[in-house]
């Protein structure tokens, strides 16, 4: 199995040294052709309006539009779940989106002095332990539809790991951690 990690912009070099310190094979997409050659895709976080903008421009969008949750699971975490959403509040008008997970995301949901934080999640489905969760600048994941499973909240109810079928969203960073078990979830969804 072959772990295709979005490469445009982003912190997809944390993600790809993750998942080969699990011995996982990684592959780096650029190009469409880079799509064939992978089993699962991880859209890493970064800055969504970019990513949106260097997904049009090598060609990306169309292709993975049809592909995303249905033969090709998909994680996005931070601006990769907004790359997924559906619906996105406080994108930039010309946002391109894959729109293929049942959500409303708002971006860079928490204020200032919170624009960065780290907390302990309970996210049942990897274990007991608490996940550290790393937010920066993250978005919020306001309503999920009907198939979406919700996977973590904030202790204060707000959603930031969701399943929608083989497309998985997470509004933090597991890549900048030491704990790979949202990674290794992600190879079995
Ligand atoms: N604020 C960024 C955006 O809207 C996301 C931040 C991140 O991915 N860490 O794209």
């Amino acid at each position: 199995m072959v772990i295709g990690i979005l490469a445009l912009q982003g912190d997809f070099r944390e993600h790809e040294e993750m998942l080969q310190r699990m011995g996982a094979t990684t592959r780096q997409v650029r190009l469409p052709k880079h799509l064939a050659e992978v089993d699962r895709l991880i859209i890493p976080g970064g800055e969504s309006t970019t990513i949106s903008r260097l997904l049009v421009l090598y060609n990306l969008l169309e292709p993975l539009k049809q592909r995303a949750g249905r033969d090709l699971p998909v994680w996005g975490t931070c601006a990769g779940a907004i790359i997924l959403a559906s619906h996105v509040l406080d994108g930039r008008p010309d946002q391109a989106t894959l729109g293929v997970m049942d959500m409303t995301v708002q971006r860079n949901a928490y204020g200032r002095q919170q624009e960065s934080f780290q907390t302990d999640l309970s996210f049942p489905v990897i274990g007991d332990q608490p996940m550290p969760g790393v937010f920066i600048r993250a978005p919020s994941i306001q309503t999920v539809g009907p198939g979406v499973d919700v996977l973590s909240r904030l202790s204060d109810g707000t959603i930031v790991a969701a399943q929608q079928d083989r497309l998985l969203v997470t509004t933090f960073h597991p890549e900048l951690t030491n704990d790979g078990r949202v990674h290794r979830y992600f190879l079995e969804v």
